[in-house]
């Protein structure tokens, strides 16, 4: 960070400061408090909100296709676990497309708490209705469609269940995200509710003896509890809109549970020397059961899910480079909150192994095409597999460390990542998208729809997010970590306002001025991010302070 003091006298009008999240200190705006005015991202913000989550949502009820079948309806799946079908052998989609669904939301929310959009909320509160009338069809609140249709004995991949294949942990965490961002963007309840019920429901039923050691085996929900945690800390009045007990120090413990938890198992199935489909078979057949395995086990889900060894004891960043992204974003956002020497070091270990020696020039990880994961150091091929929501989780991952240290340079990863291999996921049109995305992409068309559309959800949601990330504080210090033309407002330890208004033809040319408007005559710190990279001087930045 170049530091610029200033001193000056001013006046500026008044807005919502800054939301107190975090207990680093840093301080990141809500995204409804950036405004992004320029000529590369706000016609691009304008398009994904128009056409991309339109297309999206149109393509998870099956629109697309040319002869549109009984069972190509995701929402549907809602419906009929609504009128209280189980076990019926079908299902619109993968087990995961709960999952991808509450992730769009969750996109979309933001999208929305930039820009309002009464149409597309109609459409979403659409949605948000059959889930919870789904929900309300189990009397404790478990919802997995999947599950539900296809093998409604196994909730949570217990009894003979596989969660590795049904995602049921997964499903219900990106209900719980979509529930927070959903009432942030808009003040709705009810999606916070039926989110608020799963996790009261997971709190319950997983965690230390005598609850049930069940972890996810997909990452994502532990991020997500945090942020209800916090939600409900910081806004106790929120809790008397809720008609479900809020138990928020409870999410937070399971959270950590679910991180800590990692490596803690009986030990088999043997994944790597087995091979999937016996390892699959030996838990299907409930030999993790054995009392010689303990009353408190479970299966191993493998290296695959970051499973095979406690997070304290990694070293290395392994295994399916999306749940491996995402799990050590979870195990940051917790960081954040518990302060844990032990957590901070792990992170901070994956986080530095990931960008020294596994992440590609463009920001992609995930280099191996087989169980799409991370491979071996320096392991860096030009055809490499690249997936979009690896980087994407990369990008949450670079984030969150950011938000827990101050140090530029993770957001120096989270601006290569963000133009280099999110932007790639999309086409000019909005309409066309990648998974994966090799430095050789000769033999790699974008597609209009896929049989995993994981990466359409998990680019609206990094982009959604990506203008809280411009800007933000730690006590008076205000930092200018992106380059995007933009204005905020950010409120001092004294209350008096500050308008920043950034002006840049940013990545095109490297001139930005950024103005400077405090209400009143104070000093403060301007910590503006000299990208790696162009230390040198080929960026300029020009500070201009209005009185
Ligand atoms: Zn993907």
């Amino acid at each position: 960070m170049f530091p610029v003091l200033l001193a000056m006298t001013a006046t500026g009008s008044l807005t919502a400061g800054p939301s107190d999240k975090g207990s680093s200190g840093i301080r990141f705006p809500e995204v409804n408090q950036v405004k992004i005015e320029d000529t590369f991202w706000k016609p691009k913000l304008n398009l994904w909100q128009k056409v991309t989550v339109n297309d999206v949502f149109d393509k998870f009820e099956g629109k697309h296709l040319e002869h549109p079948g009984e069972f190509c309806n995701t929402f549907e799946n809602f419906d009929r676990v609504a009128k209280g079908e189980r076990n019926i052998g079908r299902h619109a989609g993968a087990p995961w497309f709960d999952g991808l669904v509450y992730e769009t939301i969750r996109g979309v929310a933001d999208l929305m708490a930039r820009q309002s959009d009464a149409a597309l909320e109609k459409r979403v509160d659409g949605y948000i209705d059959r889930i919870a009338v789904a929900q309300a069809s189990e009397p404790n609140g478990y919802i997995d469609t999947y599950t539900q249709l296809m093998e409604a004995d196994h909730q949570w991949g217990e009894r003979g269940g596989m969660l590795r294949w049904q995602h049921d942990v997964y499903n219900a965490g990106m209900l719980v995200e979509a529930g927070v961002h959903y009432y942030n963007a808009t003040g709705k309840t009810k999606l916070l509710e039926v989110a608020t019920r799963c996790a009261n429901l997971m709190a319950e039923y997983m965690g230390t003896f005598p609850k049930k050691n069940v972890v996810p085996a997909h990452s994502g929900p532990e991020e997500a509890l945090v942020k209800l945690y916090t939600l409900y800390r910081d806004n106790p009045g929120l809790k008397k809109q809720i008609n479900v007990p809020v138990v928020e120090r409870e999410y937070l413990r399971l959270a950590e549970f679910w991180i800590e938890g990692r490596g803690k198992h009986c030990g088999f199935p043997l994944w790597g020397t087995w091979g999937n489909p016996a390892a699959e078979q030996w838990i299907r057949d409930r030999k993790y059961e054995a009392p010689e395995f303990g009353n408190h086990t479970r299966p191993s889900w493998g290296d695959y899910a970051q499973d095979s060894i406690p997070l304290f004891e990694q070293k290395t960043i392994e295994g399916h480079a999306v749940r491996a992204t995402l799990f050590a974003t979870g195990a940051t956002a917790a960081a954040l909150e518990n302060r844990s020497p032990e957590y901070i070091a792990a992170v901070s270990r994956l986080w530095d192994n990931m960008i020294g020696k596994r992440m590609f020039i463009t920001g992609g990880v995930g280099a191996v095409h087989f169980d799409e994961k991370f491979g071996p150091d320096y392991f860096l091929p030009t055809d490499a597999y690249l997936e979009t929501c690896a980087a994407v989780g990369a990008g949450f991952f670079s984030q969150r460390m950011n938000e827990l240290t101050g140090d530029a340079k993770y957001m120096d990863e989270l601006e290569r990542t963000l133009y280099n291999n999110v932007l790639t996921g999309i086409s000019l049109s909005g309409t066309q998208y990648t998974y994966q995305n090799p430095l050789n992409s000769a033999k790699h068309a974008r597609w209009g729809w896929h049989d995993c559309p994981c990466c359409p959800p998990m680019f609206l949601k990094m982009m959604s997010a990506m203008p809280g990330f411009i800007y933000s504080q730690k006590g008076d210090d205000i930092y200018v970590n992106l380059f995007i033309g933009s204005e905020t407002e950010l409120s001092l330890s004294d209350q008096s306002r500050i308008r920043l208004t950034q002006k840049t033809g940013y990545p095109w040319d490297g001139s930005v001025v950024m103005t400077v408007e405090p209400e009143k005559e104070k000093t403060f710190l301007l910590k503006v991010r000299i990208p790696d990279g162009h230390r040198e001087s080929r960026i300029h930045t020009i500070c201009i302070v209005r009185k």
